[in-house]
């Protein structure tokens, strides 16, 4: 079943290349609605943590220091159909394979500095959301 809920980063390379704006932008014209939201950084653990999934792959290291290299922007998003909409609006994981009009063909940098992080599905979308955000920070 379709959730109308997803969960989104904007990632430390997309924050230090000035892109917040822009990316939001193209958040909010894609129909996407803002729950909640914040401006934080996490620490390696957490990074390690929230990207657990991916422990065992070879570029894990690499993979949580760069989310916990410098501030991100974290995200709850609303929308009918909201996870598969939203991986549609961001683009494959490396650039090169990204397909014009998506955030990561115009923002990222690399496979591994992609600008932006989407939910693969609804059940992680939820894990994902709860991890950043309380109930008194939902609207
Ligand atoms: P995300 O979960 O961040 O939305 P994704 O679902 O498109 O990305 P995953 O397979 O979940 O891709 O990989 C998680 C993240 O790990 C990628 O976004 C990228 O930052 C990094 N990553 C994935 N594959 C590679 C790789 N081959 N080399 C370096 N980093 C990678
Ligand atoms: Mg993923």
């Amino acid at each position: 079943m379709a959730t109308n809920r997803t969960f989104t980063m904007i990632k430390p390379d997309a924050v230090r290349n000035g892109h917040i704006g822009a990316i939001l932008k193209m958040i909010n014209d894609g129909g996407f609605r803002i729950v909640a939201m914040k401006y934080t950084q996490l620490s390696i653990a957490q990074a390690g943590q929230f990207y657990a999934v991916h422990s065992a792959r070879p570029f894990y290291g690499e993979l949580t220091s760069f989310m916990s290299s410098g501030p991100i922007v974290a995200a709850i998003l609303e929308k009918d159909n909201a996870v598969a909409d939203f991986r549609t609006l961001i683009g494959a994981t490396n650039p090169v394979e990204a397909a014009e009009g998506t955030i990561r063909k115009a923002y990222a940098t690399s496979i591994g500095e992609n600008a932006v992080h989407g939910s693969d599905s609804d059940e992680n979308a939820e894990i994902e959301g709860n991890f950043f955000f309380s109930g008194l920070e939902r609207f």
